[in-house]
């Protein structure tokens, strides 16, 4: 007899759930990996992938288009920072244009 008046107390789902460990991996993906994100070596040409440990070559057509989506983007972050330049330049021309100058002031 235990202190709750039965046998054996019952085992609950609650007590089933709280005592199994977590599978921390239920949800991850187990296909094959496609590659799709990877560094590469300018020098030698060769890619890693970011996920597995794959590694391959890149052919010269590929290394080619990486180049030029690189200077691309070098491209357009010269031209928003040009933007920004510009904008903070009118922007701080046009608060210098409320200066009063001191003989201007009455008192
Ligand atoms: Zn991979």
């Amino acid at each position: 007899m235990s202190l709750y008046g039965h046998a054996e107390f019952p085992a609950s789902s609650y007590d089933k759930w709280k005592t199994t460990p977590p599978d921390f991996y239920a949800d991850v993906d187990e296909r094959e990996c496609d590659h799709e994100e990877f560094d590469y070596d300018i020098l030698t040409g060769r890619a890693f992938c970011n996920y597995c440990d794959h590694q391959w070559w890149l052919t010269e057509a590929q290394l080619k288009a990486m180049e030029s989506a690189v200077l691309e983007y070098d491209r357009m972050m010269r031209r928003e920072r040009r933007w920004w330049r510009i904008a903070w330049r009118t922007l701080a021309d046009w608060l210098v244009s409320f200066r009063v100058d001191s003989d201007e002031v009455p008192f």
